[in-house]
């Protein structure tokens, strides 16, 4: 009833030609998919990735979208200015984002908005830290992340959530498959809460957190895991074989 959907997110890696040699490279190896495939490329990269996915069932997204149409925002991007080279899909609240930047669950919450009015689909990353896992809060931090950042949303099925343990991302340290199911089950109950039960069993929610070639296959197998939000393994050839999880 999901359609599953790995998405890659280069964070601030790849340039013009780096990344264009791979679209080329994976283009032959993911086209049977069974699933949704994106990759989520810096800003800068967006033309010429759209360009080099062309034709392909590769879609291309970005790191990150405010709220604003345009305006006073330095540094910032627009729903307009994305959607000019055919963005599909931008990931909102990244757990970097987070704690390099200042990012906020209000300030997730009007990405995601926004978002969503211009026509992408929102990627919205939650995930507790290490400390919050260990001193028993990680349902409390998502029920937190869930309420504020997902607030006002008339239709929560266009939304797509990537449950991110920070501990997992870049730390080559995976959630077991039972941790990122029990997890994402919790995730999809609250969501159940918050919006309906019906509609919770529509949302897409991707694991994300050093998903790799070995570990996909297990965790693309939890009943509540319908995909995966991947960075390094997004940077080499090993995203076809987890695109592929399936074969
Ligand atoms: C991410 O950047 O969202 C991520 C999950 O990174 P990694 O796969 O490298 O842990």
């Amino acid at each position: 009833m999901r359609t599953p959907f790995i998405a890659g997110n280069w964070k601030m890696n790849m340039t013009a030609e780096s990344g264009k040699k791979l679209i080329e490279e994976l283009k032959p190896l993911v086209k049977d998919a069974n699933c949704k495939v994106a990759l989520c490329v810096p800003a800068i990269l967006i033309p010429a990735m759209t360009e080099a996915a062309k034709g392909s069932n590769i879609e291309i997204g970005a790191e990150n979208v405010h709220w604003a149409e345009k305006g006073a925002y330095t540094g910032e991007i627009s729903c307009t200015m994305l959607k000019e080279y055919g963005v599909k899909y931008a990931i909102i609240g990244h757990s970097e984002r987070r704690q390099y930047f200042g990012e906020t669950d209000e300030g997730v919450n009007k990405r995601t908005l926004a978002a969503l009015a211009g026509g992408i689909t929102p990627i919205v990353c939650v995930g507790e830290t290490l400390e919050e896992r260990e001193s028993g809060v990680t349902e409390k931090v998502l029920d937190r992340q869930l309420e504020v950042g997902l607030k006002g949303i008339k239709d929560i099925t266009n939304v797509v959530i990537a449950y991110e343990p920070v501990w997992a991302i870049g730390t080559g340290k995976t959630a077991t498959d039972e941790q990122a199911q029990e997890t994402i089950a919790y995730i999809r109950k609250k969501i159940g809460e918050i919006f309906c039960p019906k509609c919770a069993e529509k949302v897409i929610i991707q694991y994300g957190g050093s998903m790799n070639a070995a570990n996909c296959k297990g965790l693309m197998a939890q009943p509540d895991i319908d995909g995966g939000l991947i960075g390094g393994a997004s940077l080499k050839l090993d995203f076809a074989t987890i695109v592929n999880y399936d074969k």
